[in-house]
């Protein structure tokens, strides 16, 4: 953790996360990422004149969802509000949001720090459209508009300003996407865009109770950005305020590459939006027992989850947090320890050469080529002797690219271990015979020559010999001799 000094920095987030609802918000064209360009618009998230918007329930549902994983109040009556501002990519002139009487508030998530659990409070969760995009970088002499993500459903999730340094934000935000991923709701993608945070800070003495004036940081895509971006505005609100100057209300941005914040607005500049109620839409009702059925679909999330698998499956909880990370990785572990009925072994084979795979080929687990049902067949092969556990990982590869039966591509490779007593026996005598010397100071006491006659029994089985029964064999051997 940076050291800074007398200062103590208080941290809150506000982050946009795109809905993968099919459709948008207010009309019923596609969300779909990366269509041609104004090829998924209509008059109604055009902005044209004498439309309605017609609110899509899903979006409702998916806040909904979000709002209960996250401990919110879910309001029973609710709102929207139109935000006026003027921006080439928002064609109506406004965005409809919400303001009073949000959807969700009164939350909070629990984040692992260096110090323990911590709760970070949720101040409120809100439904709002998303705007177009403005492409500088199409054309050299003009700005292009692409109006496909207008309409396109966003939450933001405003958290109370409880995160107390750089890393925590991380980690809260790591946590926060864990939860709307185990949800489905969004898949979280920041360089898609579909995840966005803007991060609020101030400095105060250590000790003190009352807050800093705040500023706002945005443009990070990333969530390390959001740890440096942080990082690198309390280290300069810190020399401003050492050297006697004063922290100005104000609105930053975060420069990837230079690692530099550059100002972009002040306060007394800052944009007024005009909150009125959305007069298009009717404010709505959500019945108790609308949220109820709502509840009652939950999955179960990341923590409840990593509890169950240290009870259930004996995990350490480094192991049962990697392997609860996502809920496919967890889905993917739970049917592998169920099948093999041997828990630890197969959080083995997850967390090693199934993870190692995923990242080589940078795929999710969910798109791994390999199912539980076939790598429950290669354990078995392990455990009753027929392949060493070296040999299965060479047939663990050749499985990646190749669904042939188990039992063909291990006779193919050529790797079924050698587990015949006699014929083991007929090896390591054949290497004692030949290795007189190393036989003879092993009888004279130098035992630590074991490892080498194992060794040589390998090498000369090509490694498909049964170690522990090449073990057990030199004892007997050896020990016969002297
Ligand atoms: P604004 O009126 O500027 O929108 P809000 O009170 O709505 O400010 O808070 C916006 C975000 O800033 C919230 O995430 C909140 O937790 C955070 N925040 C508020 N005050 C501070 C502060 N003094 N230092 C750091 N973060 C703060
Ligand atoms: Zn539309
Ligand atoms: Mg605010």
């Amino acid at each position: 953790m940076t050291d800074n000094g007398n200062w103590e920095t208080v941290i809150g987030l506000e982050v946009h996360a795109q809905l993968s609802t099919e459709t948008k918000i207010f009309c019923g064209c596609k969300t779909k990422f990366g269509a041609p360009p104004n090829s998924q618009v209509c008059p109604v998230c055009l902005g044209m004149p004498g439309v309605l918007p017609v609110f899509n329930q899903e979006c409702l549902n998916y806040a909904i969802k979000v709002g209960l994983a996250m401990n919110c109040n879910i309001a029973s009556n609710s709102r929207f509000a139109r935000k006026n501002y003027f921006y080439p990519d928002l064609p109506k002139g406004y965005q409809i949001s919400q303001f009073e009487e949000p959807i969700c508030e009164g939350g909070k998530i629990s984040v692992e720090t260096d110090d323990g659990a911590k709760t970070i409070g949720i101040t409120r969760i809100h439904l709002e459209e998303d705007a177009g995009k403005s492409l500088h970088d199409k054309s050299k002499s003009d700005t292009k508009v692409d109006l496909n993500r207008c309409g396109v459903p966003l939450i933001e999730i405003v958290s109370e300003p409880d995160i107390r340094s750089p890393e925590d934000a991380y980690k809260y935000l790591v946590k926060l996407k864990q939860i709307l991923r185990y949800l489905d709701v969004s898949d979280c993608n920041m360089e898609e865009g579909s995840l966005r945070c803007d991060a609020n800070v101030s400095i105060m003495k250590k000790g003190s109770k009352e807050f800093g004036t705040k500023t706002e940081l945005k443009n990070m895509n990333s969530f390390r950005g959001v740890e440096k971006a942080l990082n690198a505005e309390i280290k300069r609100q810190i020399a401003l305020v050492e050297s006697g100057g004063e922290v100005i209300q104000s609105t930053n941005l975060w420069n990837e590459k230079t690692g530099e914040i550059v100002p972009m607005r002040s306060k007394e500049q800052s944009d007024d939006y005009r909150y009125f109620p959305e007069p298009d839409l009717v404010p709505f009702t959500i019945e108790e027992n609308y949220i109820g059925n709502i509840r009652n679909e939950l999955p179960e999330l990341p923590e409840e989850r990593n509890k169950r698998f240290m009870n259930d499956f004996g995990l350490s909880a480094t192991h049962a947090g990697a392997l609860t990370a996502s809920r496919r990785t967890a889905d993917y572990y739970e049917e592998l320890a169920e099948l093999s009925n041997d828990p630890k072994n197969a959080a083995s084979w997850v967390m090693g050469h199934v993870n190692r795979v995923l990242n080589e080929q940078e795929i999710e687990i969910e798109e791994f080529s390999i199912t539980p049902k076939r790598l429950v067949q290669l354990m078995d092969k392990v455990s009753t002797g027929a392949v060493s556990i070296s040999a299965a990982r060479i047939v663990f590869d050749e499985m990646v690219s190749d669904s042939s039966e188990v039992d063909s591509l291990i006779e193919r490779l050529g790797v079924e271990q050698v587990s015949d007593d006699s014929e083991i026996d007929k090896i390591v005598q054949g290497i004692i015979d030949s290795n007189p010397d190393e036989s003879e100071r092993y009888k004279n006491g130098e035992t630590k020559l074991k490892g080498w006659f194992v060794g040589q029994v390998m090498k000369s089985s090509k490694g498909k010999a049964n170690p522990q029964m090449v073990n057990e064999a030199l004892d007997r051997l050896l020990e016969i001799e002297s």
